[in-house]
């Protein structure tokens, strides 16, 4: 059976539980989702979620409660891992506008600017094109982090609001600027999983 983490230390854990059950429903598949608080709760687990919130917050709590170490080491062998807002900064391989006690598990293979749309703009909703779906999707930016650079021709671009790449994939990781959370499609979260099942 299929089991899927969301990273429950800080942030919109909730509404990433809660479309993660939907999109493994509409999928036909009857696995778990659980809140990951602890590194005793990576054990049997298929892909993780780390969800939008604080990245210096997040980072923080990842290395107090033992998760950042185990899930950077799963990351790396391949384990599905999709990071949302904070959660692409914590993916990131270089991180401008970090704070110095920011650490990342630096997987995914772009340079992101954390706090690149400013104070004016700092919450919106636009359509986003996925690459995946013909029909747009409405992505949901919070104080978003910016996608700057693909470092690696291993970047794949699945999403973009206008021309800009603001979702990208690589092999097992998945980091979008957004929050498919917080709408009520799961389309996002439907193609993240369709990586486990
Ligand atoms: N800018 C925030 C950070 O640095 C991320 C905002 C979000 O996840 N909504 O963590």
């Amino acid at each position: 059976m299929v089991r899927v983490g969301v990273i429950g230390l800080q942030g919109d854990v909730s509404e990433h539980i809660d479309a993660a059950k939907e999109a493994l429903n509409n999928l036909g598949s009857s696995g778990e989702v659980i809140w990951l608080r602890k590194p005793e709760g990576l054990e049997g687990i298929s892909a993780i979620i780390i969800p939008g919130g604080e990245s210096t917050t997040i980072s923080r709590l990842m290395m107090k409660n033992g998760l950042f170490e185990p899930v950077r080491k799963l990351g790396e062998e391949g384990l599905p891992i999709m990071g949302t807002c904070a959660g692409l900064i914590m993916l990131s391989k270089e991180v401008v506008g970090a704070t110095p006690e920011q650490k990342f598990l630096g997987l995914l293979d772009v340079r992101v600017n954390r706090n690149a749309y400013g104070r004016q703009v700092d919450s919106f909703e636009a359509p986003v094109k996925l690459a995946f779906s013909d029909e747009p999707f409405t992505g949901v930016f919070i104080r978003a982090p910016r996608i700057l650079k693909l470092l690696s021709p291993k970047v794949k671009p699945i999403a973009w609001l206008s021309n800009r790449v603001i979702g990208v994939e690589q092999d097992n990781l998945i980091g979008l600027e957004f929050h498919p959370e917080l709408t009520d499609d799961t389309r996002v979260h439907e193609y993240f999983l369709g990586k486990i099942l």
